[in-house]
């Protein structure tokens, strides 16, 4: 993976965070105030605590975080994957105008797979081992429309045959066992794409491939979205993955949203030391790296005790310079820069040259 920023659209026009009023006007999904949280014996795990962002059609927003950032939990609440009765939700998720929190299940269901779907880090779990490929995308594409039978199996084809599978016509028969990993990827994402959804969510979509077909399906995802002008999540604990495809990036931590603008803007001047630490972690094959990987220090927080102010204070080198407060108050989540967001204490001055002069030089 090459995570050298390649020149995308530089603005965020159509998507914005909210601050957190009205969705913007062009906004085909729209996310306020999000929460999930799950009631466990040890006490109440708060998954997602607070996000809201929107997201238009044609657009790619990446979503950054470690694991346990709640990146995934708010995939599943929107795509209403979470089981009834294991979880409260509350906040807003509109598509299209339509709410998603608190209405029928089967309403959701009927969205999933007809204006949105997802792409799952793990085909074989996403697929069933005892159906053939083709019989999978036939119903997946059948339950949202009324065609019969052949006419499906020729879109299935067709599908295949998009996503570069060769000699689709006879491998339209096969189990997904029989396909490599990279093809079963690009499967599901024939199945996904199957109805023409107008939101699309990957969750780690590359992390199982090797280095050729992750950025062979990274192209894929790219030039699909191109074509059915979806509006695109991509869900990743890689930095690298988002500078392929997104347009904006948001970063996560503890549950919420830490940093969001545009993709050149987080790679040219990120604002936030938990984004500091995603960059320095990262390894790069575009050129040599003049000191070593420097992983975050110590784990992600347990999300039933998040640490007090800052939940990032204890993982964080510049939380003493703040003499007490990043222990003591949480940050809010401001614009920190034009159409830049960000949740820290440090006054701009000194973000600015903690990155310009101990972040930067050693990437
Ligand atoms: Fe670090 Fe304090 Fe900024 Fe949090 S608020 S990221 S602890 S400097």
């Amino acid at each position: 993976m090459t995570p050298a920023r390649p020149p995308v659209a530089a603005t965020a026009s159509g998507v914005g965070i909210g601050g957190l009023g009205a969705p913007g006007p062009d906004a085909f999904l729209s996310v306020r105030d999000l929460r999930v949280h799950f009631p466990t014996d040890d006490g109440l795990v708060k998954s997602v605590d607070g996000m809201s962002f929107d997201l238009a059609r044609g657009r790619t927003l990446g979503i950054v975080g470690e694991s346990g950032s709640g990146k995934s939990v708010t995939s599943m609440a929107i795509m209403g994957l979470h089981k009834p009765g294991t979880v409260t939700m509350t906040g807003s998720i509109r598509l299209g105008g339509q709410e998603l929190v608190g209405v029928d299940p089967d309403l959701v269901r009927e969205l999933r797979g007809k204006r949105m779907s997802m792409i799952f880090q793990d085909p074989l779990s996403a697929m069933h081992p005892f159906y053939t490929v083709g019989h999978q995308i036939i119903e997946a594409y059948r339950v949202h429309n009324h065609v019969s039978k052949s006419v499906a199996r020729k879109h299935a084809i067709d599908m295949l045959d998009r996503v570069g599978i060769p000699q689709s016509s006879s491998r339209v028969d096969d189990f997904p066992h029989q396909f490599s990993g990279g093809m079963r990827q690009r499967a599901m994402i024939a199945m996904a794409l199957s109805c023409d959804p107008e939101l699309l969510i990957a969750d780690e979509p590359t992390t199982a491939l090797d280095v050729t077909v992750q950025a062979q399906i990274l192209d894929l995802i790219r030039d699909l979205q191109r074509e059915f002008n979806s509006a695109v999540i991509i869900i990743t604990h890689d930095l690298g993955v988002v500078a392929e495809l997104a347009d904006d990036i948001l970063v996560m931590y503890a549950g919420r949203a830490v940093e969001y603008s545009s993709a050149d803007t987080i790679f040219e001047r990120p604002q936030h030391p938990n984004t500091w630490g995603l960059l320095t972690s990262m390894p790069r094959l575009d050129r040599e790296r003049i000191t070593r990987l420097r992983p975050i220090k110590g784990t992600p927080p347990s999300l039933i005790n998040v640490p007090s102010g800052c939940p990032f204070h204890p993982r964080c080198a510049y939380a003493e310079r703040m003499g007490g407060l990043c222990q003591s108050e949480r940050p809010p989540f401001i614009e920190v820069l034009p159409s830049h967001h960000a949740a820290c204490h440090l006054p701009q001055h000194e973000r600015t040259s903690i990155w310009a002069n101990d972040i930067q030089p050693t990437l």
